[in-house]
């Protein structure tokens, strides 16, 4: 049964978990504990060998804490499973590391520390790591007869928004014996569930929207048990589990998950439209905007267009400095997908190590801002960009 046969999203992020508290608590409790007892040997090897579900050993991810939230994150993106991480790079990683090991093609943009494990670190393990721009996807056949197992990429990307179709990837992945890992982070199950649209694997930095409120550091994994599997033994390993306070704080924020998404999605779209046609303002992207290149896939793989936008403004990058320089109710901090609304400026923070010339080549321009809309009035929002376009 596919998710969309199941609840509604909202009731799958409040009561997704099975886990019951003993005392009849309505959510998991934070169970601070690296270990837990038994009755005999005869019960402990049951667990170890897999015959029975039971708490083990924290690290292991064996914790009520952090089950409980995996078992609704699986919920939300139509997944048999889920993995939570001590951060989403630590996701990525582990799914690299399992999935990743033949090759490994990345598309489009992506964020900047998996782009350094990508083109850095992975290749010191001997891992063959490509790169294609999304104007170079005529060339993934190639890539993948070269042997890539692995395709990856983001939709929306990171900074310049653009969509890909999740559903002609995977295809001509499968089709080359490849699998597919989409991070999610950007659209949050709110507004897509790659694996509906044929993704092997989701990823999620859970610090941006699942957290939601820029006070957790987490990643996510989901996916088919078959690939999702595999991983866990390099989490555990590894020891990148989440802590049980984060796994609960998770659990914590997931609740209000699509409340918190639903709105910043409307207040992006109305952010995007007013700066569409402010005079100081170049391109606007944003996929909920008719004109974006991306809309009408966007139009048929996402629910909804999200809380990200970027634009250009007019005068450069020294005037696109300024205007985030101005504004009081945009933060001026890296991150997203929290309740407070936040700016960047790509080329002075993210893809400041990236260099001008390769910005260039995938369309971040120098006079470029990235918002993170938040749950601010929408009014309020706007006035703070209209004061600050006109400093
Ligand atoms: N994926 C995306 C799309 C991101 O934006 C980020 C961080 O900004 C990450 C992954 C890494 O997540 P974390 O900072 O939780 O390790």
């Amino acid at each position: 049964m596919t998710h969309s046969q199941k609840q509604g999203l909202a009731t799958r992020s409040i009561h997704g978990s099975s886990f019951k508290d003993a005392h009849g608590s309505p959510h998991t409790p934070v169970y601070d504990t690296t270990t837990f007892a038994f009755e005999s040997t005869a019960d402990v090897l049951d667990v170890v060998e897999g015959r029975k579900v039971g708490n083990l050993y924290t690290r292991y991810g064996f914790n009520p804490s952090i089950r409980s939230v995996e078992e609704t994150l699986a919920k939300l993106e139509g997944a048999d499973q889920a993995w939570v991480f001590s951060s989403g790079m630590a996701a990525l990683s582990a799914v690299f590391l399992t999935h990743g090991r033949d090759g490994i093609v990345c598309i489009g943009d992506a964020y900047g520390g998996t782009l350094e494990l990508l083109s850095s670190q992975l290749p010191m393990l001997g891992i063959k790591t490509r790169f294609l721009l999304g104007t170079q996807l005529d060339q993934l056949d190639a890539v993948l007869n070269e042997g890539a197992k692995l395709v990856f990429f983001e939709t929306p990307t990171n900074p310049v928004l653009e969509i890909f179709d999740i559903r002609a990837i995977a295809a001509k992945a499968h089709a080359h014996g490849a699998r597919v890992a989409v991070d999610n982070t950007f659209a949050s199950p709110v507004n897509q569930n790659p694996l509906e649209f044929g993704a092997d694997l989701v990823i999620h930095s859970a610090t941006k929207y699942l957290g939601g409120h820029s006070d957790l550091t987490a990643g996510a994994v989901m996916g088919t048990e078959e690939m999702a599997e595999p991983i866990w033994n390099w989490r555990k390993n590894l020891g990148s589990a989440l802590a049980p306070a984060g796994a609960s704080l998770l659990a914590r924020s997931v609740r209000t998950l699509a409340v918190r998404v639903e709105q910043q999605n409307r207040s992006a779209q109305h952010l995007a439209e007013f700066l569409a046609q402010h005079h100081k303002v170049g391109r606007v992207l944003y996929a909920g905007l008719p004109d974006f290149e991306g809309h009408a896939l966007a139009k048929e793989q996402m629910r909804g267009f999200g809380g990200m936008l970027s634009f250009d403004v007019a005068g450069g990058r020294e005037a696109a400095s300024r205007v985030a320089d101005h504004l009081k109710l945009f933060t001026l901090a890296p991150s997203l997908g929290g309740v407070e609304s936040l700016v960047t400026q790509p080329c002075t923070s993210t893809h400041n190590g990236v260099g001008a010339e390769e910005r260039a080549r995938r369309g971040i321009s120098e006079a470029m801002l990235r918002l993170s809309v938040g749950l601010e009035n929408i009014d309020d929002l706007i006035a703070d960009l209209e004061r600050a376009l006109d400093a």
